[in-house]
């Protein structure tokens, strides 16, 4: 410490700093927000933040154009020109409102399940489905059905928690970090703070990914795989592990089902299930006394392999044997993978002995004992220092749920999963299946004016859950949890609107969507679907689908399609509440959350999304928004967030609960909770104590932490569901064995998919079309600097990328005379787009790519007309129909994986051909106008050149 004066380097920043949470991705980074005369100066990253540590990204310092975009939406709007054509009236807030209480009151208590409510990439799903769920609808859904739903499901289904939100790499530990075809907006700042630290440390980064752009740019391997092959490369993997016994057998018989006994009797309605005693529980084969004893019987030392007798004269075979016989099979050999993926024999036998030369030979050690959920004590953690992380890029295929279980079964193999040096779980998760509700949406779980008896969304054991009618026809308008999707856990958004526009299942009255632009980048079949949101009956003249209210901030192609739009306000002028009973932020050491409030005031007349659904649940009297005198419970989301309590002391926050604030988890609400968070820097971190840090699955430390803290009531450790029970149940019902019965019509899909160890087939719109007139691949990949459409009509981040160019291999460049600039027809099953090309040589051979959501519709978002967007700027999903092609029986199945429902926007097939140069990509549609036209002190700098001045 020195007395010497300190220099004076620059004068004193005199800003006002509020710090809050950054949304301009769904990371959910810590900022400061600087602010001087009322105004916005700039956004840093907040140091103290545990999420970024004070990285901020671009996106995140450009958020200060988001907040002054010339596309913010200023007040609510009626529409009086024709749907599409952007003419609006502006209205007052009582009026649109009045409006919205009318429209949807008369539904509530007419027929709840014609109000469809789906949100985009909502943060406070908590919320909103709470909220749909009052109303009694059995229609609400968040984005996740097309986006990533497979990573989740998969995840949930083998190991009780997924990558990003419900788990993470041990960044310090990790010696050898896979990843998986990953958009850079999931878990964005954390990635690349943990791709730094593996740099530093020397460990090895392989990226498995079919374009070499972003964090695979910075890989020390790259293996640019056949899109939708990636299932059949971790199976092979698998194959050369269990041929060379590198497998923790120790790990398998601890944590996961591998010893469970699987029934052996084919043509019952019991045949691969598991056997189990009285009372449930499963049986095991024990080795010294010989005879099935239930799963925890203390000293048994059960048996991986063998045929064995049950009491009742059953036989049984361990799941472990199931899975040893199924992957050593030739057919998942490396030579036969090689073909499928394009990824050479050796590398993927490379591959498969670096991860088990690293997990076994590199094991690490913490010398910290620690007790098991059966009592057991070990006297250090023993860490297998192999990480994995995957998320949309190998999600969004018509095969990603069984992918994603690959993935995990291979971590579960090496034993890798939330030891040192490994994938490790973040709280509240791991969650056993049991812990996740069933779905609710049958018809007896709703009616007239009545809340919905349960959540929407959730996990069916198997056919019995469906929310299917006595003919076994789907009671949700999206058709999530019918036969056509059995696990759809986070719904079927992209399927929302043409079932509604075919009234199949049903015709519903209010179409009601928040922050997700259908009429755009988030719907296949961009313009079938806004030709669907225009289209009228003939007969009565009304639009097929009557009313559709949107909120939004901003003047996005989805504005111009609404009826009622409640303008949003931008997420530095409202609060949100980023809860662990929603999409956690925690990190594996530490529960976390977070909160955003109004750091600065709007200046329009808008008003934030959750406080106005609030308003209209307390218009339309739902139960949990009113007293018994029918006045409002929450005075708006702030007061909710506060208050509301969804078990007894568990709230949508977990810190500074209790009068005195003193409490974590559970407690009483405390009114001063939000200036507490306010003043900690808007997030609460809660460390886990060392103990409980790893193994949190079998940890009693940990269990008895998560109890304490509310994420359970009472212990719920998870044993990796290798082998899926609830997967063969299907397959029963689908062989007529049990009860209720697949359909004729759905009977193969579901023999074919549901397969309860994972499995590998080809995406189904490759093997519906042919493969030589469509010989290629196409997909898209997120920037780093943009997040969906957002990005791409902020000021700064538009200088970094105004359009996008269609990506094409060298091979095929050459195969076709192309050169940059050049201009090509892509053409698919269903459509054809005319874009410029740009030669690429860092891309899997058969694949071409562009960037996602940059193309514009002209007079959208609040740019010029003739911005690039709009006219060099095009969308790929002109080229993607909801719908597969016809395979042979008049009938199309949805473009999605069986099993989840999760939309297939990654199986795209098409050809190209050379095209005239030109100076606009095709289609374009024509301008609507711009409703959300904000004059603001940015409007001269539109474009942000002279933004430094
Ligand atoms: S990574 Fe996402 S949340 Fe974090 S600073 Fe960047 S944009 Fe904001």
């Amino acid at each position: 410490m020195t007395s010497e004066p300190r220099l004076a380097l620059s004068t004193p920043v005199a800003d006002e700093v509020r710090k809050t949470t950054c949304y301009m991705c769904a990371c959910r980074c810590g900022i400061n927000v600087h602010i001087k005369d009322g105004k916005i100066r700039y956004i840093e990253g907040n140091r103290d933040h545990p999420v970024n540590r004070g990285v901020l990204c671009a996106k995140g310092s450009a958020g200060i154009m988001q907040h002054y975009a010339p596309a913010r939406l200023r007040a609510p709007l009626k529409r009086t020109g024709p749907r599409g054509s952007g003419e609006f009236q502006e209205i007052s807030w009582e009026e649109a409102l009045s409006i919205a209480t009318g429209w949807l009151d008369g539904v509530r208590h007419d027929d709840p399940k014609k109000l469809a409510f789906f949100t985009g990439r909502d943060q406070s799903q908590s919320l909103t489905g709470f909220w749909a769920q009052q109303f009694g609808t059995p229609n609400y859904a968040a984005h996740g059905g097309f986006c990533s739903v497979n990573m989740a499901a998969g995840g949930i289904m083998t190991i009780g928690g997924a990558f990003w939100e419900f788990g993470a790499p041990d960044w310090d530990r990790t010696k050898l970090f896979v990843m998986f075809g990953v958009a850079e907006d999931h878990d964005s700042n954390p990635i690349k703070m943990g791709i730094a630290k593996v740099k530093k440390n020397g460990a090895r980064f392989v990226s498995v990914n079919p374009v070499r752009t972003g964090y695979s740019a910075v890989a020390d391997n790259w293996i640019g795989i056949r899109p939708g092959t990636d299932g059949l490369l971790i199976l092979a993997v698998v194959h050369e592990l269990l041929k060379a016994r590198r497998i923790d057998v120790d790990y398998l018989v601890r944590y996961s089902n591998a010893p469970w006994l699987v029934i052996d009797a084919p043509g019952t309605a019991e045949h691969g299930l598991f056997a189990r005693d009285a009372d449930g529980k499963p049986l095991i084969f024990e080795t010294v006394t010989e005879r099935a004893v239930p799963v925890g019987t203390k000293g048994a030392r059960p048996a991986l392999s063998g045929r064995h007798e049950l009491p009742d004269g059953r036989f049984a075979v361990p799941s472990f044997q199931l899975l040893a016989e199924k992957y050593l099979d030739p057919k998942y050999a490396p030579e036969a993978a090689a073909i499928e993926t394009g990824v050479s024999v050796d590398v993927i036998r490379g591959l498969a002995a670096e991860i088990a030369r690293v997990a076994f030979d590199e094991a690490i050690t913490i010398e910290q004992p620690w007790t098991d959920v059966h009592g057991q004590r070990h006297h250090h953690f023993v860490g297998r220092p192999v990480s994995f992380h995957a998320m949309r890029g190998l999600s969004a295929h018509s095969n990603g749920f069984q992918t994603a279980r690959a993935l995990h079964m291979l971590q579960v193999l090496i034993g890798a999963v939330d030891c040192p040096g490994a994938f490790r779980f973040e709280p509240p998760y791991p969650k056993p299946l049991e812990a996740h509700p069933t779905p609710h949406g049958k018809a007896e779980h709703f009616g007239s004016a009545k809340p919905l008896s349960g959540p929407h969304l959730g996990f069916p054991r198997g056919p019995e859950d469906l929310l299917i009618d006595a003919e076994g026809k789907p009671t949700r308008i999206d058709k999530a949890f019918s036969w056509d999707a059995p696990i759809s856990a986070h719904g079927l958004m992209h399927m929302v609107i043409a079932n509604a526009h075919a009234g199949d299942p049903y015709p519903i009255d209010v179409l009601f969507l928040y922050m997700a632009n259908m009429a755009w980048n988030s719907s296949m079949n961009t313009a079938g679907v806004m030709k669907m949101l225009e289209d009228k009956d003939p007969e009565t003249g009304e639009y097929r689908i009557p009313k559709i209210i949107y909120s939004d901030a901003y003047a996005s192609e989805m504005v111009a399609y609404a009826d009622l739009v409640l303008p949003d306000t931008t997420y530095l002028e409202r609060h949100d509440c980023i809860s662990l009973l929603d999409r956690p932020i925690s990190e594996p050491d530490a529960v976390q959350d977070a909160i955003r409030w109004p750091v600065v005031e709007p200046d329009r007349d808008v008003r934030g999304f959750q406080s106005v659904l609030i308003d209209l649940g307390v218009r339309l009297k739902l139960p949990a928004f009113v007293d018994s005198r029918g006045t409002a419970i929450y005075k708006d989301y702030a007061d909710y967030i506060v208050r509301h309590e969804r078990r007894p002391g568990i709230g949508p926050l977990a810190g500074f609960r209790g009068l005195n604030g003193d409490r974590a988890g559970r407690g009483a609400a405390n009114p001063d909770q939000l200036k507490r968070y306010i003043e900690n820097g808007s997030f609460f971190s809660a460390h886990i104590p060392l103990e409980a840090q790893f193994f949190k699955h079998a940890n009693q430390a940990y269990q008895d932490f998560a109890v304490r803290m509310g994420f359970f009531d009472m212990p719920q450790p998870v044993t990796f569901q290798l082998y899926s029970e609830p997967l063969q149940k299907f397959r029963l019902s689908a062989e007529g064995l049990r009860a209720p019965f697949a359909p004729e019509t759905h009977r193969q899909r579901i023999l074919d998919s549901f397969t309860p160890l994972p499995d590998w087939y080809r995406p189904f719109e490759e093997a519906l079309v042919d493969r030589e007139t469509y010989p290629y691949h196409a997909i898209t990949q997120r920037p780093a600097a943009m997040y969906h459409s957002w990005g791409s009509m902020n000021a700064w981040l538009r200088q970094i990328h105004t359009r996008n160019p269609l990506y094409v291999p060298g091979a095929i460049c050459d195969e076709h005379g192309l050169v940059d600039g050049d201009w090509v027809w892509v053409i698919s099953h269903h459509g054809r787009i005319k874009v410029e090309i740009a030669r690429m040589e860092a891309v899997n051979s058969s694949t071409i790519w562009t960037w996602n959501a940059i193309g514009k519709r002209k007079g959208a978002w609040g740019l010029d007309e003739n911005a690039p967007e709009a006219k060099k700027g095009f969308l790929m999903n002109h080229l993607i129909h909801e719908l597969l092609p016809p395979k042979g029986d008049g009938m199309r199945w949805s473009n999605s994986d069986p099993v989840t429902g999760q939309a297939a926007w990654y199986d795209l097939r098409v050809r190209i051909e050379k095209a005239d140069r030109a100076k606009v990509s095709e289609p374009h549609f024509p301008a609507v106008s711009e409703p959300g036209r904000v004059h603001t002190h940015v409007e001269e700098l539109r474009y942000g050149q002279e933004w430094a001045k």
